[in-house]
């Protein structure tokens, strides 16, 4: 009997992990080959088609951190408040994942609470001159889940714990000041809603 390797992993994990550190950013991962891809996002994922989202990849992360929430010590990498933004899993749509990769423009379709359907990450040039720290763009692809709707606004709460991160920050024993201004109406939030 054959077996598909890649077939014993028919539902990929995605996440999204909101987190103030020295800067508020979206960790955007998508399960790959027993890792998770990962983007960090400033401002967050735009259920906008029209509306590009700068993404910077970082490193891979162990597949088990896709449930993580709660506070980095300060002194560690990524120190500050990290909340479970969403959860679900996740298809590629380029018939060949690991080109499609290389090529720097891979298609795919999220299965999370908050977003769904077909999303897009390509490379850019002229960001990021370090290959290890390369500048994506985050594209919502036009279908019934593209919408106006500022999702990172209006839907500010952890998907597993419904906290803020003000809330997580407290419950263990991190900086709430800090956690806060990720927050919507904390000091972190942009003046002008930027497109
Ligand atoms: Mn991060």
């Amino acid at each position: 009997m054959r077996t598909n390797l890649l077939k014993l992993n028919e539902h990929p994990i995605y996440a999204v992990q909101k987190h103030m550190a020295s800067h508020l950013h979206y960790d955007f991962r998508l399960e790959w080959r027993g890792v998770l891809l990962s983007w960090a996002v400033p401002k967050g994922p735009s259920l906008d088609p029209a509306v590009k989202r700068l993404a910077m990849q970082t490193e891979d992360h162990p597949v088990g951190y896709s449930s993580f929430e709660g506070v980095i010590p300060a002194g560690q990498y990524g120190a500050g408040t990290v909340m479970l933004w969403d959860i679900g899993t996740w298809q590629p749509e380029s018939a060949d994942m690991d080109s499609a990769l290389q090529e720097g423009e891979i298609r795919f379709t999220l299965q999370g609470k908050k977003l769904q359907g077909s999303w897009v990450l390509v490379r850019t040039r002229g960001f990021g001159k370090n290959p290890s720290r390369s500048a994506w763009l985050l594209i919502k692809h036009r279908d019934q889940y593209a919408s106006q709707m500022d999702i990172t606004q209006e839907e500010p709460r952890s998907v597993v714990s419904q906290r803020l991160l003000a809330d997580i920050a407290r419950d263990e024993g991190g900086d709430v000041e800090s956690a806060s201004k990720g927050d919507p109406g904390g000091k972190g939030r942009r003046a002008t809603r930027a497109k």
